[in-house]
């Protein structure tokens, strides 16, 4: 089985938390990270002990929710809580952070955000993004590859044909054959 990369690692990561977020305009989620280790994590979310907008629906004002903290700023304020240092660290999200997000991750210091989806990528942003150093870089994760082992699964049943091709009837191997074919024909190119 491959390694997966570090990038995929780190997005995967920031993906799973995704999966916690609370409202439902867009699901985020961020991790930070200094010399290749997770130092934080965040998700976008009410305030801890509030309601949750899946349950009581977004609190839209100007067209934005309210309600919620953003990813990005949730795994910065978890640094802050618990006195982790966040600079020259570096942050993978799920969507390319907006403005007030990209403030904040330039003014703690963090010197890298990798981003899996575009996301409005507003053009201040950008310009911020470049007048303070801050590389940005797209880093798509394919959840299959990542997820369900499609290819090692491929494998193992075509090692399993072969013994059986030297052992069953010639008839019943053919139809199986066949059948793992018709599977695997969108898996094995
Ligand atoms: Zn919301
Ligand atoms: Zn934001």
């Amino acid at each position: 089985m491959e390694r997966i990369s570090w990038n995929e690692y780190f997005m995967a990561q920031s993906h799973l938390l995704a999966l916690r977020s609370t409202c439902e305009r867009l699901s985020v989620g961020a991790t930070i990270v200094r010399d290749k280790r997770i130092i934080a994590g965040g998700y976008n979310g009410s305030v801890s002990g509030s309601v949750h907008c899946v349950d009581e629906g977004c609190y839209i004002i100007d067209g934005h929710c309210v309600r919620t903290i953003h990813a990005e700023i949730n795994a910065l304020l978890q640094c802050s809580k618990f006195g982790v240092p966040t600079d020259g660290a570096e942050i993978y999200v799920t969507h390319f952070p907006c403005v007030h997000c990209c403030k904040s991750i330039i003014q703690s210091g963090i010197q890298k955000v990798y981003y899996a989806e575009d996301y409005k990528n507003h053009p201040y942003a950008i310009q911020l993004f470049k007048e303070a150093g801050v590389d940005t870089e797209k880093v798509e994760v394919n959840p299959v590859e990542l997820g369900d082992r499609s290819a090692e699964k491929t494998d193992f049943v075509y090692q399993l044909l072969n013994r059986l091709q030297q052992t069953s009837n010639q008839e019943d191997f053919a139809e199986l054959e066949r059948q793992a074919n018709k599977l695997f024909s969108s898996t094995t190119s």
